[in-house]
């Protein structure tokens, strides 16, 4: 087995680990809905790209829960609705 014929100081590691960090994303924004938008990308929220919509983008389903808040919500507007008129 090879084994390192010298020992790896600390400054010697630290300085061949400086080169490691990441580099920030730039993001441009999306003419179409103004959010942070990869470059040379389509746009994950609209998906547009070149002023053409690319992507059909799938919204996360409604839970059961969400879904009967919205029911009990509408039934409340219908009951204000008649009681008003
Ligand atoms: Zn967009």
């Amino acid at each position: 087995m090879g084994l390192p014929s010298q020992k790896r100081t600390k400054s010697s590691k630290r300085r061949r680990a400086s080169h490691f960090a990441l580099k920030k994303t730039s993001l441009g924004k999306c003419p179409q809905c103004g959010k942070p938008q990869k470059p040379h990308h389509a746009c994950a929220f609209c998906g547009s790209y070149k002023g053409k919509t690319i992507l059909t983008i799938k919204t996360k389903k409604k839970t059961l829960k969400q879904k009967e808040q919205e029911r009990k919500s509408q039934k409340q507007n219908k009951k204000s609705k008649k009681t008003d008129a």
